[in-house]
């Protein structure tokens, strides 16, 4: 099982968007780029929302049944660890083997010694084309780096393994993510966290470092663009470099863990991957989420009712709804409304103040991401919820599927 060169991670948070993501994978495709969907939902997300990892599956290939999709489709196990994965893995037939928790965590020091030893070829200056000047490496290095990842590397291959027994091989994706941690990873470590996958032999097809900057969820990119860019571009030539080096998947691709709406960073990205012909797996978030309240707001009625009461139970419960994403979200509590402002607000004020529109002096990033992570006050709220989703699934859909395609087009598609 191979993933093409363009794929999509996509959340759909309460299994009810699926067709409408399609729609716009659709509409991509019209335009000439294939992309293939695949749907991720975190353990994380489960258990907030009390779901289990079978009703991806089946929300997602229902969205593919109604809507006649023919091609290639997956559902992630998304950061899943040996603790978690048991019940992801007759459903998925992706794995994002996460395993960000046991960076620095050393390895037994022969196993070091030896990966070291194994790598000694690559001592002196790493000479790696589209990167001005050798990348000095001496032996110490390596050695840091061998205490910095191998353990890591290691659970992933027990992970992998875990699933191979199950599975068997060749019929899932696998992904290693090192994302979820504070420390970005650069170029020159990603070599060598490759050459460990290779000398391991995780048959890996995307791999999710770390990027300089930050990805707060739902908002864009904060940091240095440029510093981005550069980087970007010396980690996809690593990583064709890697690939031509050591034994690892010719289709080998990055796999962005964007947090959804990095719109200043797809230019570069995009840039990019053109000059390298690279392939790209971007994984999205909570976006669909709130695209679900920006319809049920524009609705109206009912509707905006809904969107009105999540506002105020996600603002009242900032505290417990922000502990599990503190790291990657940055909320100014000053700039919040008050609930009882928003009670007073129209359905477009809602949407205009949450809608990712910087163009829009209404837009607040600040409701955003707090919405992002109001998602378990909708789960609360049952059926209530689920009804109005497919009350109102026109004016929904309709805002789930822009919101896809305004990713897709800057990405894959080009201006
Ligand atoms: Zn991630």
């Amino acid at each position: 099982m191979k993933i093409a060169k363009y794929s999509m991670g996509i959340g759909d948070r309460f299994g009810q968007q699926g067709e409408a993501q399609l729609s716009a994978i659709l509409a991509a495709k019209k335009l000439g780029v294939d992309v293939t969907p695949v749907w991720n939902k975190s353990f994380r997300e489960h258990s907030i929302i009390h779901t289990e990892p079978a009703d991806t599956r089946t929300a997602a290939d229902a969205a593919v049944q109604a809507v006649g999709w023919h091609g290639p489709y997956f559902v992630d196990a998304d950061h899943v660890s040996l603790k978690i994965i048991d019940p992801f893995i007759p459903v998925s037939d992706f794995f994002t083997l996460d395993v960000a928790d046991l960076i620095n965590v050393r390895a037994d020091p022969a196993k070091i010694e030896a990966f070291v030893d194994r790598n000694a070829p690559f001592v002196g200056a790493l000479a790696v084309p589209g990167i001005e000047g050798a990348l000095p490496t001496t032996r110490d290095l390596l050695w840091h780096f061998g205490e910095k990842y191998l353990h890591a590397i290691e659970e992933a291959r027990r992970i992998y393994r875990h699933v191979v027994t199950q599975k068997g091989h060749r019929n899932f994706i696998t992904e290693i993510s090192m994302d979820e941690t504070d420390e970005p990873q650069r170029p020159v470590e990603l070599f060598f966290i490759l050459a460990a996958i290779a000398q391991l032999e995780i048959p890996v097809q995307t791999i999710a470092p770390k990027f300089i900057g930050r990805f707060n969820k739902g908002i864009d990119y904060a940091g240095d663009v440029e510093q981005f860019a550069r980087e970007f571009e010396q980690h996809l030539a690593i990583v064709q470099f890697a690939t031509k080096e050591l034994s690892l998947s010719a289709n080998l691709k990055l796999s962005v863990h964007s947090g959804s709406d990095k719109f200043s960073i797809y230019g570069p990205i995009r840039k990019a991957m053109l000059k390298y012909d690279a392939g790209l797996h971007i994984k999205t978030a909570g976006t669909t989420w709130l695209e679900e309240l920006i319809g049920l707001a524009l609705a109206g009625g009912d509707g905006l009712e809904i969107a009105k009461k999540i506002y105020r139970g996600a603002f009242e419960r900032y505290d417990e709804l922000a502990a599990p994403y503190a790291s990657v979200i940055d909320i100014d509590h000053h700039l919040l409304p008050s609930p009882a402002a928003v009670d007073n607000w129209d359905g477009g004020r809602y949407a205009d103040t949450l809608r990712h529109d910087r163009c829009n002096h209404l837009y607040n990033s600040n409701v955003r991401q707090l919405l992002h992570i109001g998602y378990k006050v909708a789960a609360e709220m049952g059926d209530r919820y689920l009804k109005a989703l497919k009350k109102y699934n026109k004016v929904v859909a309709a805002n789930v599927a822009d919101n896809i395609l305004r990713h897709l087009q800057p990405l894959f598609i080009g201006d």
